[in-house]
């Protein structure tokens, strides 16, 4: 099954996809790193659109 993954070279931790998320599926670890939780997450797109850099990207 697709999933999106977010690419932490490329993060800046800026949380515009965890604003942006309607089903609340990004998580935000301890120490800041940004990660999607595949039960919660719907494959929408919406934090890849919106990503500044580029960083998340669906995965098949
Ligand atoms: S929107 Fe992109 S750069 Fe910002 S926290 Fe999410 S994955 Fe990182
Ligand atoms: S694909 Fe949609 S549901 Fe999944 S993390 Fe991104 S915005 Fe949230």
């Amino acid at each position: 099954m697709a999933r999106m993954i977010i690419n932490q070279d490329k993060c800046i931790h800026c949380a515009t996809c965890e604003v942006e998320c309607p089903f609340k599926a990004v998580l935000i670890s301890d120490k800041g790193i940004f990660s999607i939780d595949d039960e919660l997450c719907r494959r929408c797109g919406i934090c890849a659109s919106v990503c500044p850099m580029d960083a998340i990207t669906k995965e098949e």
